[in-house]
């Protein structure tokens, strides 16, 4: 179904506003310039840098080919945590496959929930160290994660070309999504998606109870808090549900200590 030029810029908007490209400890300027070239080509302006190893310079500037307001405008956090914590769906890009497996996307479907859900909330999508990608811990704050198929025997694009790659599946996903009031679930869904911020709120919560309650061994963790991670990154649960679980929780730790 093709959609009127109207449509287009409506929804092409909320992408605009919504969906935010996450860069990790990045190396070299020259990628964060040719990212930002990437994403305004294709309408992206949210540019958030975590910890990059050297500030923005002239051959930042230089690959950014004009682009550089997204330069001016490009956030620069810390952590991870503070990257994300606003966004409802975080997804993770990983050129090769990790330990524990997780919910995969290809760039198309990773585009399509995208879009879904950024008409409500805000979306990050995290890009990884130009050397080692991002780590399992990071990973694990992804509700899925995206592979751009490749060549197996040598299947690690350049980060701005992987960007590249995303933004245009982003850009052809508002051209082309078929039924654009569906949501993700198939119905449009009454809360809103919990932030990253509170998934970790309760996550936390959840292992400190694990550890009182003598479930947990913290010298002895193993992956039990990365596989419940993956538990609840899978079942997407929104606002209310966190606070029920956070509420169930709450008086778990009034039985055990009055
Ligand atoms: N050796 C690293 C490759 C890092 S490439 C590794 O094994 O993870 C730098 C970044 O580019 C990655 O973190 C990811 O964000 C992106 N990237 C590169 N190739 C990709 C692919 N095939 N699919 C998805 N993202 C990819």
């Amino acid at each position: 179904m093709s959609k009127s030029d109207t449509e287009i810029a409506e929804l092409s908007f909320d992408l605009l506003s919504n969906v935010r490209v996450v860069m990790v400890n990045t190396t070299l300027p020259g990628n964060i310039g040719s990212a930002a070239r990437a994403m305004k080509t294709m309408g992206l302006s949210d540019l958030v840098l975590v910890d990059p190893k050297k500030p923005i310079d002239e051959e930042a500037i230089a690959r950014s080919s004009g682009a550089t307001d997204i330069l001016e405008s490009a956030v620069q956090v810390s952590t991870l945590e503070e990257a994300i914590e606003d966004c409802g769906l975080v997804i993770g890009t990983s050129a090769r496959s990790r330990s524990i497996p997780w919910p995969l996307l290809n760039p198309r479907q990773c585009a399509e929930r995208a879009v879904l859900t950024s008409k409500r909330q805000k979306v990050a999508i995290l890009f990884g160290r130009e050397d080692r990608g991002l780590t399992n811990e990071e990973l694990a704050k992804c509700q899925a994660h995206v592979h751009i198929p490749t060549n197996p025997d040598y299947s690690s694009l350049n980060i701005a070309s992987a960007i590249q790659v995303l933004c245009y599946e982003l850009r052809m996903a508002i051209e082309t999504q078929a039924q654009p009031e569906s949501e993700f679930w198939g119905v449009e869904w009454d809360k809103d998606l919990a932030s990253a911020q509170e998934l970790d709120g309760f996550i936390d919560h959840l292992e400190s109870i694990m550890v009182t309650t003598g479930f947990l061994d913290p010298e002895n963790p193993r992956y039990v808090m990365t596989r419940l991670r993956r538990l609840f990154n899978r079942s997407l649960p929104d606002k209310v549900e966190i606070n029920v679980l956070r509420g169930i929780l709450s008086s778990i730790s009034r039985k055990i200590d009055p």
